[in-house]
């Protein structure tokens, strides 16, 4: 059993949270939220009235927050979780953020003598619950070592993608290019209905031909062809375009700092921001093909 500090228990958190507890790990949480509070206590999580109280005398601790800047401050900012956990805690962030701010917080823990992962996921809600999330998981060969057999308690597939915030990196490279190729795919399947040609006999063809990939074959745009499809629920999420949206600005934000030319990348994230602009946040991301479409 591990004593673990668990801040952020939202649509993630809370059900990677009640994982640890049904392993038989005691998880103390902590959330802003009172009706994430109130779900956890349900899930038998002992929920405390602050990050550091969660933090305090825990071996481990874990976090899944919206974003960088909620990150940073709970990590370093007063009160922070860094100057207050004792020496030897390994801290767990989950969260998708900045890789810039992954790296600035895992320097800060290891001034302060604490091991450090980024580990952000992907996997949604639906892996959440069902602990079979993907880590991505960037840090020391030694704290990936510890931390491992708690990530595997929440997730089926743990990769170790090198040191401080390749973890990030790996989560928005992976997504930049699955933002670019849902939007080709809508564009390719768009033009081939316009020309007369069957989106089914499309799919039939480009998916065993080079036009291929992941996107297509799991979540095509189009009704009626895969059956895992948001587009057969009404674009009901899945992956919320919202989520891509923050995704590719990451990605965009990583390229800037780097140095590095992605122009399809800045594409993809200018039609994300129009379209989720336009109030289709909710909607899963390959409703791109709705702006596409001109509908
Ligand atoms: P969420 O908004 O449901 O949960 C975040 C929680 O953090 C909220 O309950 C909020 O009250 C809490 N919080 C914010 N600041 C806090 C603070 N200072 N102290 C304590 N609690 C605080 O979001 P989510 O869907 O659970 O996503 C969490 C992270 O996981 C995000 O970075 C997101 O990008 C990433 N992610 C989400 C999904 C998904 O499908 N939802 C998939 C992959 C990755």
């Amino acid at each position: 059993m591990t004593d673990i500090g668990f801040i952020g228990l939202g649509n993630m958190g809370g059900p990677m949270a009640r994982n640890l507890v049904k392993a038989g790990h005691r998880v103390r949480g902590f959330d802003l939220a009172p009706d994430a509070i109130a779900t956890a206590k349900d899930n038998g999580i002992e929920t405390v009235a602050s990050a550091t109280e969660a933090a305090q005398g825990a071996e481990v601790v874990i976090s899944m927050l919206p974003a960088g800047q909620h990150v940073r401050a709970v990590y370093t900012g007063p009160d922070g979780v860094i100057g207050l956990a004792k020496k030897g805690t390994l801290l767990i962030d989950c969260s998708t953020i900045d890789v810039a701010s992954a790296r600035a917080v895992q320097e800060a823990a290891a001034a302060a003598g604490m091991e450090m992962l980024d580990a952000p996921v992907s996997g949604g809600v639906a892996g959440a619950d069902a602990g079979t999330l993907t880590f991505m998981v960037g840090g020391t060969d030694g704290a990936f070592g510890h931390g491992k057999p708690l990530l595997e308690v929440m997730g089926r597939t743990i990769v170790h993608a090198g040191g401080p915030g390749n973890g990030q990196a790996a989560k928005v490279c992976n997504n930049m290019i699955l933002g670019i190729t849902m939007i080709g795919i809508s564009e390719a399947f768009t033009l081939a209905d316009k020309l007369g040609l069957d989106q089914g006999k499309l799919f039939e063809i480009s998916s065993k031909a080079s036009g291929s990939c992941w996107a297509m074959l799991n979540h095509l745009p189009v009704p009626g062809i895969v059956e895992a499809s948001a587009a057969n629920r009404d674009y009901k999420p899945g992956f919320a375009a919202a989520m891509m949206h923050k995704d590719l600005k990451l990605s965009q934000e990583a390229a800037a700092q780097a140095g590095v030319a992605t122009p399809m990348g800045a594409e993809a994230a200018a039609l994300y921001t129009m379209f989720v602009n336009a109030g289709n946040g909710g909607l899963d991301y390959s409703a791109i093909i709705k702006l596409i479409r001109g509908t």
